[in-house]
């Protein structure tokens, strides 16, 4: 059987600039190698996903509706930039208080989309801007790097994610 693999991605600071509680379309930001590295990863043979925490959502500071019209915001950028879209997209809504069992750390949003799409998880990454990313990479049993951030000793860490994704070129 032809093995599936996946990079999970975080939303906010990862692919995008961190606008705390982004809502509106206007002020989605990629950053510079944002796109190259999705096409390298592409090129790779990943199938590219989205797993966020959106708690502006349970605090009531804007609807799902609105998480949904960037996403697709987004999936329209990927094809303008000639990419597959992303396969699929994994949102916990709830705040903190909720206790929910989808926020990350939790490994659950991540392991929803593996059994979805017969991922193999051996061959996967989970790759954010937080520690909590790289937990709920770890949480599903797949490997995790962080970006940007310098002071993890648990997990691998890059500057960038075109950096990354260099990584995994051979
Ligand atoms: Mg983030
Ligand atoms: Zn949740």
């Amino acid at each position: 059987m032809k093995t599936r693999k996946a990079i999970f991605l975080d939303r906010d600071g990862t692919l995008i600039l961190d606008k705390n509680y982004l809502s509106r379309v206007e002020d989605i930001e990629y950053f510079p190698d944002t796109m190259k590295a999705l096409q390298l990863f592409q090129a790779l043979g990943y199938e590219l996903f989205i797993v966020t925490n959106q708690s502006g959502v349970g605090r009531g500071y804007f609807s799902l509706e609105a998480v949904y019209v960037i996403h697709r915001q987004f999936q329209n950028d990927m094809r303008e930039q000639k990419l597959f879209p992303f396969k699929d997209f994994a949102i916990c809504p709830h705040s903190p208080d909720d206790h929910c069992a989808c926020r990350k750390p939790s490994g659950q949003m991540i392991k929803e989309l593996i059994l979805k799409y017969h991922i193999s998880p051996e061959h996967s990454w989970m790759v954010g801007d937080k520690i909590i990313d790289a937990e709920a990479g770890k949480n599903a049993g797949i490997k995790s790097a962080i970006i940007r951030h310098a002071d993890s000793k648990e997990f691998p860490h890059y500057k960038t994610l075109f950096e990354f994704a260099q990584t995994l070129k051979k």
